[in-house]
C-alpha cells in the first residue's frame, strides 16, 4: 500500500493523506450499498481458460485488494500471477531501523502471504520499478509488463483513481495495454477506502461488483494479511503504515471490483 509520501492529488479531499483521519470502516457500512453491491461469479470474473495477474504497486497490494480472489482462485489450483511493481522500499521513513532492509523484507512478505493464500506454487515476479516513483517510470513498466502479459490475461491493478501516484501510475498502464493487447482491465480500490466518503459522489458504485468468500477463504485472508508485519506493526517511535482502521477495510467477508 505504502504511505502517502506522493503529492496530494488536487482534485481529492485532502485528508486522504491524512492516515488518522481518512473516511471509517464504520461509515463505509453505515451507508448501506455495499451490502447490496451485485455479486460476480469468479467464473465469470476470471473465465476458466484465462489467468488472473494482479499488479501490486507495493508488495501487500496483492492481498489487500485481492486476497480473496487470489484464495479463491489456488484452491481451484487456477494460475494466477502477482506482479510486485516495486519492492515498497520507501514505506519507512530514512529514521526507521528497517529502511535499509525494507526491499528484501517486503517482498518476502508477500511470499509468506501467498503461502497462506494456498498460492505459494504460484509466481510473484517483480518489476523493481522505485517505489515512489511509478509515474516517471511508466514507459519502462509498460515495456516490461508487455513482455509478461497474454491477450488472454484478467488484470487486476489498482483504480485510476486510487489516490496514491503510484497506484494511480499503474493503473493508467494497465488500461493502455488493455487497450493495446486485448488483456481485460478489472480496477481495485486500495486507498480509494481511505479517501472516498460513500455518497460523495467520487466512489463509483454503478461500476462496483463484488466476490463473496466463504468463512475459510476469509480466515485464509486475515491470516496472509499478519505477515505483512514491516506494515502492520509498530517501528519504534513511528504508528504502522497500516494501522487497525484502514486495515479494517480489507477484512471483509467480500472484495470489490470496478467492471
Ligand atoms: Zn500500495
Amino acid at each position: 500500500m505504502a504511505t502517502m509520501t506522493g503529492s496530494p492529488h488536487p482534485r481529492r479531499d485532502p485528508r486522504h493523506i491524512d492516515i488518522a483521519a481518512g473516511t471509517a470502516e464504520h461509515e463505509w457500512q453505515a451507508d448501506g450499498r455495499l451490502q447490496t453491491l451485485p455479486e460476480i461469479e469468479l467464473c465469470h470474473l476470471v473465465p476458466p481458460r484465462s489467468r488472473a495477474v494482479v499488479l501490486a504497486p507495493h508488495p501487500d497490494d496483492e492481498t489487500l485488494g485481492c486476497g480473496g480472489l487470489i484464495a479463491r482462485l489456488a484452491a481451484m489450483m487456477r494460475d494466477v500471477s502477482v506482479i510486485a511493481v516495486s519492492d515498497g522500499e520507501r514505506s519507512h521513513p530514512a529514521s526507521s531501523a528497517l529502511a535499509s532492509r525494507l526491499a528484501l523484507v517486503r517482498p518476502a512478505e508477500s511470499r509468506a502471504a501467498l503461502e497462506c493464500l494456498g498460492a505459494a506454487y504460484n509466481e510473484l515476479l517483480r518489476a523493481h520499478i522505485p517505489d515512489g516513483h511509478v509515474r516517471r517510470h511508466r514507459a519502462e513498466l509498460k515495456t516490461w509488463l508487455l513482455s509478461q502479459l497474454r491477450p488472454t490475461d484478467i488484470v487486476f491493478a489498482p483504480w485510476r483513481l486510487d489516490g496514491h501516484p503510484d497506484h494511480e501510475a499503474v493503473g493508467e498502464v494497465a488500461a493502455e495495454l488493455e487497450h493495446e493487447i486485448g488483456c481485460k482491465l478489472v480496477e481495485v480500490p486500495i486507498w480509494g477506502w481511505h479517501w472516498a466518503e460513500p455518497a460523495s459522489g467520487s466512489f463509483p458504485w454503478g461500476r462496483a461488483h463484488k466476490l463473496p468468500f466463504d468463512a475459510a477463504t476469509e480466515w485464509k485472508k486475515r491470516r496472509a494479511l499478519r505477515c505483512y508485519h514491516s506494515q502492520i506493526a509498530r517501528d519504534g517511535a513511528h504508528d504502522p503504515v497500516l494501522p487497525a482502521g484502514v486495515l479494517a477495510h480489507f477484512v471483509r467477508p467480500y472484495e470489490v471490483f470496478f467492471l
